[in-house]
């Protein structure tokens, strides 16, 4: 349930740090044959010597972290994190047998065997050196002037598939009419992950930055530049980094869509970036005479004008070149995937190692090629039988959140009929998508494993690009099938639960309701809330930005999100940083309310049955061990500070530890007494 609101969903830049991470030591690396069986209450996870009234996560969790230490190539591990390489191993031994068996292969699995051989031809692709780059950096290399930047950028921008190049031009739907696709032009131009990395005081941040500059300048090293070039360069990009970072709006203000939706038209976009021919970029980027979008951050671009006045074509290539180098990294040889590493990996999330190549490579083909790779993943594992029952599951949930929304006391009935209609508006998407992406103008070489990655991309942006202007498809999902999460979609007013994430121990067809509920039920009441989260509400049953709550039902609301807000806001993450519990406040409440809705569906559905103790266990004990146990994990501190500032998503502790103290249904369950930690006094409750 590490699943979020997707609001904006900018271009999948080929980049190490957004690619999902997962593994553990090298001598249990093989591929699966098929995928191992870890119950969805697993008793031995547990650490029965704790007492569940006064840290239920150590409870719940406490022997599955004595056990599963992270692994060398990891910043943190979890139960998801455990799924995800467990997928991942399975398809290494299917992508391994497309790539050396070719005969009688589909045309997708033709693209998938081929792409992963390229990738995993190390001696190829070490041999290439940096010889791949050669095109991009000539081509900066020949500029002649600030006016040959709309030109290039919009190259560059295609080819990397990369937001870093000043800033990130995509498709999306229009916040004001959900029907229809426009063009959005958002903040980008940053090689770190947040603004937050450039504008924080402390001593940690100022040594991380230095580090982050001292890594630029090695990249420029291995373009060939001598030493102090290479440390004048990387000042350079810090300066107009930091410039961008500076006027780019923080993770909390983007979490108000009115903040990121200014809707104008080719005229309006002009003025804001006078300097900028907006036509030769347009043109070139095959959007020839397009005149509606959304800038979503206009500070932004007016800074960029700014910067494109003021700067030297010296100082713009240069930014441009490290970008280029930095967005093709992981595609090139070891001296730039290692450098890629050292910094991105080992100084930011204090990971050891970098993970072996058959793994970036299953994580390429995922990020590239992701709808053809789940194609085989669905086929061998989700059954129709587990689509069936999960989504027998999903409508019990809705079900209750139908009976929860019509008893609210706090809603006016006017307010009640809308969010109903919300409700009853939710398209569930359960696996994988009704029709598979087709892949078949993209080219995929055996041996061309830079070409693939850079193909790949530009199909894959131009494939965004190409949505503007014609109707909508709400088949679309905007995660691949073997992915182990789940998201609500605020535009699409659609939840959905990729069928990595209905595996066991998170989904176990062989466990009983009460730890079921407890686990995927709880993700599918988080998915449910986040419809209705403080993002969430704000948009209407056909996902339209629309205003339905009378100003008395948004003020109750907003003081019952608020209560939530202060409590996690006391929790602290690592040394003394605390939760931003305003970054974190719709994942809060919707973890909260969709535990409060699975409780309910676990009830009806279970009404009249007698459900057993096992292992010692009441049921409604189980159900919450159950939903703990999808939370497990240990992260590395480095992972915890850089988390503090990205992640949307509380610890996992408190994702458990916070949302437990408010149901009382807990302190029956366990029998707790008044007082104890895990009983909360005034508790809060939003849905
Ligand atoms: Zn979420």
């Amino acid at each position: 349930m590490s699943a979020r609101t997707h609001l904006l969903l900018l271009a999948l830049a080929a980049c190490p740090g957004l690619l999902a991470a997962q593994t553990p030591t090298r001598s249990t690396e093989a591929p699966l044959t098929s995928l191992p069986y870890t119950p969805g209450l697993d008793v031995s996870a547990m650490d029965k010597f704790a007492d569940p009234c006064v840290d239920f996560y150590r409870f719940a969790c406490g022997g599955w972290m004595k056990s599963n230490p992270i692994p060398p190539d990891e910043s943190r591990w979890s139960v998801y994190g455990k799924l995800a390489w467990e997928n991942q191993r399975f398809l290494w031994g299917i992508l391994d047998g497309l790539a050396n068996g070719t005969a009688g292969r589909s045309a997708a699995q033709q693209k998938i065997g081929d792409y992963f051989a390229a990738c995993m031809d190390e001696a190829a692709v070490e041999k290439s050196g940096a010889r791949p780059l050669k095109p991009a950096l000539d081509r900066i290399f020949r500029m002649k002037s600030k006016r040959d930047l709309p030109a290039l950028l919009a190259r560059l921008q295609l080819a990397t598939g990369s937001g870093g190049l000043f800033f990130g031009f995509d498709s999306n739907q229009d916040y004001a009419d959900a029907t229809q696709v426009i063009a959005f032009a958002g903040a980008g131009g940053l090689g770190l992950p947040d603004r937050d990395f450039y504008t924080k005081d402390d001593d940690k941040s100022k040594e991380l930055r230095a580090r982050y500059a001292a890594h630029v300048a090695r990249m420029f090293g291995l373009l060939g530049d001598p030493p102090d070039a290479a440390t004048r360069e990387a000042a350079t990009v810090m300066e107009i980094e930091t410039r961008l970072a500076r006027a780019s709006l923080t993770r909390t203000e983007r979490r108000d869509p009115y903040k990121l939706f200014h809707k104008t038209d080719a005229r309006g976009l002009k003025a804001l970036t006078p300097g900028f021919d907006w036509d030769v970029y347009l043109e070139t980027a095959g959007l020839p005479g397009l005149n509606t979008f959304n800038v979503t951050e206009p500070d932004f671009y007016r800074e960029l004008d700014r910067q494109w006045r003021s700067l030297a074509l010296a100082d713009i290539k240069t930014y441009l070149r490290w970008h280029v180098a930095h967005a093709g990294a992981p595609f090139l040889s070891s001296a730039f995937v290692n450098e890629d590493f050292d910094f991105f990996g080992r100084t930011l999330y204090g990971v050891p190692e970098l993970r072996s190549r058959w793994k970036r490579c299953v994580a390429l083909v995922d990020a590239q090629l992701g709808e053809a790779l789940g194609e085989e993943y669905v086929r061998r594992a989700f059954s129709p039988e587990l689509k069936r029952r999960t989504l027998h599951m999903t409508e019990q949930i809705e079900r209750a959140m139908d009976d929860d929304l019509g008893r609210l006391e706090w809603m006016s009935a006017a307010t009640q009929q809308k969010a109903l209609e919300k409700l009853r508006a939710i398209v569930n998407k359960i696996g994988y998508p009704d029709k598979w992406r087709d892949y078949g103008s993209l080219e995929v070489g055996r041996n061309d494993f830079f070409g693939n990655a850079e193909r790949a991309s530009l199909f894959e942006s131009r494939r965004r690009l190409a949505k503007i202007g014609k109707p909508l498809d709400r088949g679309e999902w905007s995660m691949t099938p073997l992915t182990v999460n789940a998201y609500y979609d605020a535009h699409m007013n659609d939840i959905n639960f990729a069928a990595g994430v209905l595996q066991p121990p998170l989904y176990d067809p062989k466990m009983d309701d009460a730890p079921n509920y407890g686990n995927t039920g709880g993700t599918i009441g988080h998915e449910l809330t986040h419809g209705f989260d403080d993002e969430g509400r704000q948009f209407d049953a056909q996902g339209n930005l629309k205003d339905w709550w009378t100003e008395k039902d948004a003020r109750e609301f907003n003081g019952r999100a608020q209560c939530i807000v202060d409590q996690y806001a006391q929790y602290t993450i690592v040394d003394d940083i605390r939760i931003n519990s305003r970054l974190t406040e719709g994942e809060d409440i919707a973890d909260l309310g969709g535990l409060v809705l699975a409780w309910a569906a676990w009830k009806a559905e279970t009404a009249g049955a007698k459900p057993e103790s096992r292992d010692g266990f009441t049921p409604e004990q189980r159900f919450f061990v159950g939903y703990a146990q999808w939370a497990c994990e240990s992260n590395r501190p480095e992972d915890l500070r850089a988390r503090a500032l990205t992640d949307a998503h509380s610890p996992g502790k408190y994702r458990v530890n916070g949302l437990v103290v408010n149901m009382p249904e807990f302190e029956r369950a366990f029998s707790c007494k008044a007082g104890a930690p895990m009983v909360r006094e005034n508790r809060c409750r939003v849905w």
